[in-house]
């Protein structure tokens, strides 16, 4: 494979089980090999962002607990735990190469929000501009299931497109994508995530682990959406990364296709949660999806929730097949009110209203 080029600005993912050995051991020589790595790709001209599990199987090591507790709070218990000893880690290990660590603790709401969006994505430049290390994790201690990323890989996918990534290395036990259909061998490159990819990805078995394969491989469709190219490789593979960017690639290499969309496009499809949603008919399914137009009211059939005009829902096709994402320019019980009339019969209900599309087409991504 044509080694991609040097990343302007790479997020390096690392599971906890590259950070530890055993249940919750530290693997010190391995963090201070890859912050010597990361340092080297920081001297060679890339800005370096880390995404750092490691927090509950630390707090568990220190814990003497020998599997995942069940119990939210224990959890939490064990991320507060084991949150300091990480750090304590990363700076240790970055103290030789003479820079300094930044920690980021980030929970779902925090990206979700348009100005909390924001706001991280400036505190992050700034900390690329004073020349630390961000290492960033989820929030665990304040992690109530409506407000979690839920994995690492989907976090640092996130983040990758929140600041511009170009490139995405996610480092966990797993070496690639096995090709289960073919060699039974690491796929080398995926050009394409297709549902025969899709299907070659297993879940986790590993006790300190969360994502598996499927969530790297969901993490990757998001970075992808967002021009940024992913490895997926084993940590544990001496000098990974500068292996992965001479091309001398041990791992998976998902290539970016098409134009990726634009920042506030990115936030509308993968950082919102909505609840509330737009039954379209099937001949608004190609309106939206083939000819990137908006969506009228015409095309509606129903709504489904609670929404507030301005708020982001799923616009949901026939057969509840999700079709796209996008801002309602109308409440809920407005949608309800005008939807299969055409604009004429709209217009009067709403003479105050300069636009009558329930989604513009500026505010709508397909999915
Ligand atoms: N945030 C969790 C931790 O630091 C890990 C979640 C994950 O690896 O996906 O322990």
């Amino acid at each position: 494979m044509p080694a991609p080029a040097l990343p302007r600005r790479v997020v390096v993912k690392l599971g906890t089980g590259v950070l530890t050995r055993g249940i919750g051991e530290l693997n010190t020589e391995r963090v201070a090999a890859l912050a010597a790595d990361l340092a080297d790709l920081r001297a060679a001209g890339s800005e370096v962002i880390v995404v750092s599990s490691g927090a509950v199987g630390l707090g568990m090591g220190r814990l003497g607990l020998k599997k995942k507790p069940a119990e939210v709070s224990r959890k939490q218990a064990c991320a507060a735990i084991g949150q300091s000893l990480l750090m304590q880690t990363w700076q240790r290990a970055f103290d030789p190469q003479g820079l300094a660590v930044a920690q980021v603790l980030l929970t779902h709401e925090d990206l979700r929000s348009r100005a909390r969006h924001l706001g991280v994505k400036a505190c992050l430049e700034e900390l690329i501009r004073y020349g630390v290390v961000p290492v960033i994790n989820e929030n665990d201690t304040v992690n109530a299931a409506e407000i979690k990323f839920g994995d690492n890989d989907t976090l640092s996918a996130l983040v990758a497109g929140l600041v511009d990534a170009d490139q995405l290395v996610i480092l966990s036990t797993a070496p690639g994508l096995i090709d289960l259909k073919g060699s039974g061998l690491i796929l080398p490159v995926v050009e394409k995530i297709t549902a025969e990819i899709e299907a070659m990805a297993g879940g986790t078995t590993d006790v300190t682990a969360t994502g598996g394969m499927i969530s790297k491989i969901t993490a990757a469709k998001i970075a992808l959406r967002s021009g940024c190219g992913v490895f997926i490789a084993s940590g544990a593979e001496p000098s990974i990364l500068a292996r992965l960017f001479r091309g001398d690639n041990p791992g998976t290499y998902f290539v970016p296709a098409g134009a990726p969309l634009e920042s506030r496009k990115r936030w509308i499809a993968h950082y919102q949660r909505p609840t509330g949603h737009i039954l379209i008919n099937a001949c608004a399914v190609p309106v939206l999806r083939d000819q990137g137009r908006s969506l009228l009211a015409v095309g509606v059939t129903g709504v489904r929730g609670r929404f507030n005009a301005g708020e982001i829902v799923n616009i949901i096709g026939p057969d509840d097949v999700l079709v796209a994402r996008g801002e309602s320019a109308f409440s809920d019980a407005e949608v309800a009110q005008i939807s299969g009339l055409p604009s004429e019969q709209v217009r009067p209900l709403f003479p105050a209203r300069k636009r009558l599309e329930v989604v513009h087409r500026d505010n709508l991504v397909v999915l």
